[in-house]
């Protein structure tokens, strides 16, 4: 049985006295919640702070990105080792603001994804279609073509004990959301490929969606087939909205 999952991806927001408030309002606001996990992915710079806020609350931790190397000459990148030692649990891979920003393609986010893993940490796998892809109906193509890449690198298995969240890049930050149709038509066509070959698998991936989720369309959202939760950027830097998000997924 999957539990749902919502995590927050702050981005490049925050410094210390606005996220001190931030995370005593998320804790304060998603206390008590049953049949819900919730975590936020913060800055590196930050996961310090967000270990000595979050650590003894039901409220987990993780980074926006991870290296895809272990360790040595790589100036500037932080390692899956290293987020480990500030207690974090989920490294987000492949978002589309790297894919797209920082050039990172499918066998990086695939070596990032095998990196965090390796190390213990639960990867959580960005996949989605831009909206010129949409338009050109290969919206099925490029979920395959991204998972396809982690599965090359890690194996099927390993999507066991990650996270999949669908994100389609023309939803994220914009406050368009796909029909609950298009959001169910993709989540079961992932969950159901996998289960062809890997039906165990496909059972315990979880399966989270992303872009412009709010607490006004999260309880409708989280209703969908096959979607486990939500991966939400902009209103997890409002507590206020996010326990919102986080309660609708513990009554759904
Ligand atoms: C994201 O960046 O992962 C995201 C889902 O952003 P937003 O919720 O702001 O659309």
């Amino acid at each position: 049985m999957r539990e749902k999952l919502v995590a927050g991806n702050w981005k490049m927001n925050g410094g210390l006295a606005e996220n001190a408030q931030l995370l005593e309002a998320v804790i304060a606001g998603v206390a008590g919640l049953q049949g819900v996990q919730r975590a936020v992915c913060v800055p590196f710079p930050y996961l310090h702070q967000a270990q000595r806020s979050l650590q003894g609350t039901p409220v987990a931790w993780g980074a926006e990105n991870v290296s895809q190397y272990e360790k040595g000459a790589y100036t500037g990148e932080v390692s899956a080792a290293m987020l480990l030692d500030f207690g974090c649990r989920y490294a987000i891979v492949g978002h589309s603001e790297r894919r797209a920003l920082f050039g990172e393609g499918d066998g990086a986010v695939a070596d990032k994804f095998s990196a965090a893993q390796a190390a213990g940490l639960v990867p959580v796998l960005c996949v989605g279609e831009t909206l010129e892809e949409r338009e050109a109906s290969v919206t099925e193509a490029v979920v395959s073509r991204q998972l396809d890449a982690v599965i090359a690198r890690c194996g099927v298995e390993s999507l066991a004990k990650a996270v999949v969240a669908y994100e389609p890049v023309w939803a994220i930050g914009t406050g368009k959301v796909p029909t609950l149709e298009d959001i169910a038509e993709v989540h079961d066509f992932m969950r159901a490929e996998l289960a062809k070959s890997h039906p165990d698998t496909a059972e315990d991936m979880r399966l989270l969606y992303g872009g412009s989720v709010k607490p006004s369309n999260a309880a409708e959202i989280f209703a969908v087939s096959n979607v486990d939760g939500g991966l939400v950027g902009g209103a997890s830097l409002k507590a206020a909205d996010f326990g919102g998000i986080v309660k609708a997924a513990s009554e759904g």
